[in-house]
């Protein structure tokens, strides 16, 4: 057999993932406008900063010290992540490993390994500064000046959101599994880049204990997964917006991806069926405004982060993420869907209609395989109000 090199073997695949990302229309500017005058954000703004600083009343404070410890599935999960903090950055090798330094190259090595440790999609940008927070939860100052984000997003699974209501006991499990899967990419990736001899960081969610230096949403943006939505976060044309995900920040030399357009904007200007179904009337029905230096459609983070975190009928929320017409699995016909958001917009809030008359986003119960239970002072116990 005829011996090759890593540059031909790692040019040779087109998909690297198990999703055609490669496919996608790449741009030069995201869809959504980012003017020069972003501030820096202070993570004790955030929605669960502002809770657990107890600015959100009493109750608020109360429900949160067991926001995911009173479902005994996120609670076992709720054990992992300060361990992986431990890991999250560390010494880099003394040595540069003799590796290539062709940036192409680098970029499909990573996102290989990557998808080796089962990332469903990886994605490259430049890290702006204004995407680096401010403050942390504690009140430091955050300093981190490396010149790359890798994201690494994790699906929260379609069956499960199937056989769900996106606001029951399942839900923040549904989070913690792609928090838990993407935070042991990420430490594990950055471990392995300062082996290689580059600095390396991993963000991640932890809760109290998050270990984000950095806000992923634009990072997203900036790395080809997606498009921001209606409902406030990135939405990924394969996975919509039914994942999480962590980064890893680096000095290796790498290619950047772009950010993607397949026709969101336009889509979610019709749809609103997230503003419709939100509990908690957390997502606007009108046009966009511009906030911190983006124009997006402004969501209510205090509205949503109460209901997530009070739900006395489940455990956290993803309602939106479930009804959205882009939770879907794969398949031609989705496929087919897809090419019609792109190239025949006009056909948009049909498409919608079509969603609805086929049940999508209703809770279809025989993909339901987990038990409806309640920690009540660390018994467990079913709770008042079952889903079903
Ligand atoms: S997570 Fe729930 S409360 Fe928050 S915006 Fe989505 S549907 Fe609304
Ligand atoms: S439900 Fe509709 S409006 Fe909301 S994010 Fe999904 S596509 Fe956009």
């Amino acid at each position: 057999m005829q011996s090759r090199s890593y540059p031909e073997i790692l040019a040779d695949r087109k998909q690297l993932g198990p999703y055609p990302m490669e496919k996608l229309k790449y741009v030069d500017q995201p869809t959504t406008k980012i003017t020069d005058n972003i501030q820096r954000i202070d993570e004790r703004e955030h929605g669960f900063g502002q809770a657990f600083l107890g600015k959100f009343g009493p109750f608020v404070e109360k429900e949160i010290a067991r926001f995911c410890e009173k479902y005994p599935i996120s609670s076992a999960m709720w054990e992992m992540p300060p361990q992986f903090k431990l890991i999250a950055d560390g010494e880099v090798a003394p040595n540069k490993a003799p590796i290539p330094q062709d940036p192409e190259l680098l970029s499909r090595h990573i996102k290989s390994l990557g998808y080796f440790l089962r990332a469903d999609i990886v994605g490259i940008c430049r890290l702006p500064q204004w995407a680096v927070y401010s403050y942390n939860l504690k009140g430091n100052p955050v300093e981190c000046n490396q010149k790359f984000a890798i994201v690494i997003v994790i699906d929260q699974d379609y069956e499960t959101m199937k056989g769900s209501r996106g606001d029951d006991w399942i839900s923040c499990s549904q989070s913690f599994l792609s928090y838990n899967t993407s935070a042991f990419i990420a430490c594990t990736m950055a471990a392995y880049i300062r082996r290689l001899g580059y600095p390396a960081r991993a963000h991640f969610e932890g809760a109290t204990r998050s270990a984000y230096q950095v806000v992923v949403t634009p990072l997203l943006l900036l790395a080809g997964i997606g498009e921001i939505c209606r409902a406030g976060i990135v939405l990924n044309p394969f996975l919509g917006t039914r994942f999480k995900a962590s980064v890893v920040t680096t000095d290796l030399p790498l290619e950047t991806d772009k950010p993607v357009d397949f026709g969101l904007q336009e889509f979610c200007q019709k749809c609103m069926k997230c503003a419709h179904e939100c509990p908690a009337k957390a997502i606007p029905f009108g046009d966009k405004v511009m906030y911190n230096g983006y124009e997006v459609w402004r969501f209510d983070t205090e509205r949503c982060t109460k209901y997530r975190i009070t739900n006395q009928n489940g455990s956290a929320c993803g309602r939106c993420i479930k009804v959205c017409p882009w939770n879907k699995p794969e398949g031609w016909t989705h496929d087919i869907v897809r090419w019609m958001v792109k190239h025949a917009p006009f056909l948009d809030k049909l498409i919608v209609k079509v969603d609805d008359i086929w049940g999508y986003g209703k809770q279809d119960i025989r993909y339901k395989w987990w038990f409806d239970l309640e920690d009540a002072d660390g018994v467990l116990q079913i709770p008042g109000k079952s889903q079903d």
